[in-house]
């Protein structure tokens, strides 16, 4: 590629903490429209704003967990700007003394590590929210002072891919925090982007633009992906890319402008008089490092390590503290790592992915999964039936012997059986047979899937095969 795209991410990330940042009103989501605001969230005057000390703890947590440099001193300033969903006329938000700054994050890239840097990492308080119907707008307050985590990246993202990998970590590491769900599509996670395009090996940055309205990590990859291609075509063309703001539209899959930006706005940033600035000693860093938990990239090496799994399988096992969890549950119970990750990586991930569900909601203990596995690799039942159990125990909620006693599909390997199913698939498939003795090896296989077929899959296949194999050479 000729053009080298330059990507800067901003994300923002509401906390979930049951208060607002400022006050003392829930953060519950659903509920009537202004039922959850007080005079400091609405901006009254004479009220002053309190800080939520978890909000705090949370975004230092996230900080850290980033790699950033945590500030010992921090402070609130007034972002001054009118828009009538935010009733105080400003927003309380951090300017130049962020509480997290030059941090990183790694993704990985065909096989090789790449780091992002974090430029910066602050607290503000959400606005509120516009409902607008056929004639006139409404205003939901409810949202305004929520916490919220504004996450910037470095411009060191130079494919749609990379910046999708950066948010698909993000939110991993956020969510083994438990600070928030980042569900995209909820809007609890926001992000825009920063983009532009310039002549590969040339150091002067090219004009870029803004990108917003993406409401999925893979509508961010097609937007970028579009942008920069309508971007290198403009300069194709010796026309100039014009800094501005553009809006995703998701159905018809393209960028359109909002608003030109030709210079940053002044939002006349200063110092909120009514809170005062905020030290992060030694001491609650300590408190707070203390609090971390295992993050995802070292479970990944530690599940190499620990269980020699493959890297895929770590990968994939890791990517979500729930099912990392399960896992190790799992794995205490039965300490056959390879074949539990097989269990996890196929059947069980397939069936979350299906119902669209994650692990907890599933109907589904760790004792009921490894009894089932047991059965399986004791032989009790054949592998294709397994997976056909593992969808009813979810279904049901019942444990894999009942539903393997109530439906009658114990595997067979007695060897009496199965000579009755052999013999009459001997008797129907002549010419196989013919094959077979004639030295076509594989011949056999046909006859073996002919008996599954007529066992409904009960039959162990590795029985059936010696049976058949000492029958025929008879
Ligand atoms: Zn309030």
């Amino acid at each position: 590629m000729e053009y080298q795209p330059v990507i800067g991410l901003e994300v923002h990330v509401q906390l979930n903490t049951s208060t607002k940042i400022f006050c003392g009103c829930s953060t519950e989501f659903g509920s009537q429209p202004n039922s959850q605001v007080c005079p400091v969230c609405l901006g009254l005057p004479g009220c002053l704003p309190v800080l939520n000390k978890k909000a705090f703890a949370y975004a230092v947590k996230v900080a850290m967990a980033l790699n950033c440099r945590i500030a010992e001193y921090t402070k609130f300033d007034r972002k001054n700007y009118f828009y009538p969903d935010l009733p105080k006329n400003y927003q309380i938000s951090q300017y130049d003394l962020p509480l997290g700054e030059d941090g990183f994050l790694n993704i990985r890239q065909n096989g090789n590590i790449k780091r992002i840097g974090i430029r910066r990492v602050h607290l503000e308080e959400d606005a509120g929210k516009l409902i607008h119907v056929s004639d006139s707008s409404l205003v939901d307050f409810n949202r305004t002072g929520i916490p919220l985590l504004e996450i910037v990246s470095c411009p060191d993202i130079n494919s749609p891919q990379e910046a999708y990998d950066y948010l698909i970590s993000l939110k991993q590491i956020i969510r083994y925090l438990g600070v928030s769900s980042c569900d995209m599509e909820k809007g609890i996670l926001r992000c825009d982007a920063n983009i532009s395009v310039k002549r590969q090996g040339d150091s002067e940055l090219g004009t870029k633009t803004e990108l917003k309205n993406m409401n999925s990590f893979r509508g961010v990859r097609e937007a970028l992906d579009f942008e920069i291609r309508r971007q290198v075509k403009l300069l194709e063309n010796k026309q100039r890319v014009i800094q501005e703001t553009r809006l995703w539209d998701a159905q018809k899959h393209m960028t359109y402008s909002m608003r030109t930006k030709e210079e940053a706005q002044d939002y006349r940033y200063f110092p909120e008089p009514d809170l005062p600035p905020f030290i992060i000693d030694a001491e609650m860093q300590r408190e707070i490092k203390k609090s971390l938990p295992e993050l995802p990239q070292a479970k990944e090496l530690r599940f190499i390590q620990d269980y020699q799994l493959s890297e895929y399988y770590a990968h994939l096992l890791t990517s979500d503290r729930e099912i990392a969890d399960f896992f190790e549950y799992c794995v205490k119970l039965y300490p056959q790592a390879k074949v539990l990750a097989n269990w996890m990586c196929g059947s069980l991930l397939a069936e979350l992915n299906s119902r669209n569900l994650a692990l907890g909601e599933l109907n589904l203990s760790p004792e009921n999964f490894v009894d089932l596995i047991r059965l399986a690799q004791e032989g009790k039942v054949s592998n294709v039936v397994a997976k056909g159990v593992l969808r009813d125990m979810i279904d049901t909620g019942q444990t894999a012997g009942e539903i393997i006693q109530k439906k009658n599909i114990s595997q067979i390997s007695d060897p009496d059986a199965l000579k009755e199913i052999i013999d009459i698939v001997i008797k129907e498939n002549e010419k196989s047979v013919r094959d077979y003795l004639g030295g076509r090896e594989n011949a056999i296989m046909f006859l073996v899937g002919q008996v599954m077929r007529k066992s409904k899959s009960k039959a162990n296949p590795k029985a059936v095969l010696e049976i058949l194999r000492s029958r025929l050479n008879k």
